[in-house]
């Protein structure tokens, strides 16, 4: 089945207690769509990139045969740049500089020949573009949108109407309550849901995530790791890695949404032991499955 994916490429400088990292691929696009490629042999990529990207990133992505024809390389700019640090709380980041650079004037214009894939995941961009995506796409069968806190804080109402638009909200916990201005995170949850999505994951870091929806609740496990490298990405490897699984299985049900959470929590586990992309650049689909399983018996009772 045909994924669409749209969302920021990026090179990234990261600081973590353990070590730190400049200008390295990264960006919600480049990490759902390398996620979910393990799952889907046709995923498409739309963004936006300056000519100082590289062709080892670009052999990166088509190495994962993901459709890059929908990347625009922008001649004379520069690609979106995004610094951060970790805490020694690695659960908290502190953002220290976003250079648009050629995301300033990124206008999401998708090809023609892609307005008709029917599974949709809008990554962590601006909420205003992700509208504008979904405003080009003629036959949407599931939709599925990633934000951030910066986007609650300054354009809440933008994001309110991509809300109620898409099928599937995936949120972080601060971020599940800062949306519902409410400090319990299953009030939380029920305030979210009656915006419009018809699902809702909230993601709680080494805490596993929740899946609301059709009624039910299900929590889903983290994979204990002793070491974490890198956070950066770990929402996004989830996104794809969960938005992978589910089309790849073409049923939209509660049940299949627990296995595809599972899935996703396989790949956030696998991103965050190494640096940018590293950790799930050379997955084989044995390895993800052995991590898989060891999820399931995590936390299985007879
Ligand atoms: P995550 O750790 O999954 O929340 O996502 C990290 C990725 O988000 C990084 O690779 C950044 O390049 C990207 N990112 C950070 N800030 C923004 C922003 N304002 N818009 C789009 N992408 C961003």
């Amino acid at each position: 089945m045909s994924l669409l994916v749209v969302g920021s490429v990026a090179f990234d400088s990261v600081e973590t207690p353990v070590d730190k990292i400049d200008k390295a691929l990264g960006g919600s696009a480049t990490y759902c769509s390398v996620a979910s490629s393990y799952f889907s042999n046709d995923v498409k990529m739309v963004g936006v990139v300056g000519e100082d990207f590289g062709e080892q990133n670009i052999q990166m992505l088509k190495k994962h045969k993901i459709d890059i024809s929908g990347l625009d390389i922008v001649n004379g700019e520069k690609t979106f740049s995004y610094g951060c640090v970790y805490r020694d709380d690695m659960n908290v980041r502190d953002t220290l500089f976003t250079d648009l650079n050629v995301f300033e004037k990124f206008d999401p214009i998708i090809p023609e020949a892609m307005r008709g894939i029917p599974y949709v995941l809008l990554g962590n961009i601006m909420p205003s573009l992700q509208l504008k995506v979904l405003d080009q796409m003629t036959n949407v069968k599931f939709s599925v949108c990633d934000t951030m806190n910066l986007w609650i804080d300054i354009t809440r109402e933008d994001l309110f109407k991509v809300i109620k638009r898409v099928n599937l909200l995936v949120i972080n916990d601060s971020e599940a309550k800062m949306l519902a201005d409410e400090g319990n995170l299953i009030k939380a949850a029920k305030k979210v849901t009656a915006m419009g999505p018809e699902y809702l994951i909230i993601k709680k870091g080494e805490h596993g995530a929740l899946l609301f929806g059709e009624g039910k609740m299900f929590s889903a496990p983290a994979y204990p790791l002793e070491t974490v490298f890198d956070p950066t990405g770990a929402g996004d490897s989830f996104a794809g890695g969960f938005f992978g699984h589910l089309t790849n299985a073409d049923e939209i049900s509660f049940e299949t949404m627990k296995k595809s959470i599972i899935y996703g929590s396989t790949l956030a586990s696998f991103c965050v032991e190494k640096f940018s992309t590293k950790g799930i650049e050379n997955l084989s689909k044995e390895t993800i499955e052995k991590r898989f399983n060891e999820f399931i018996e995590l936390s299985r009772v007879e």
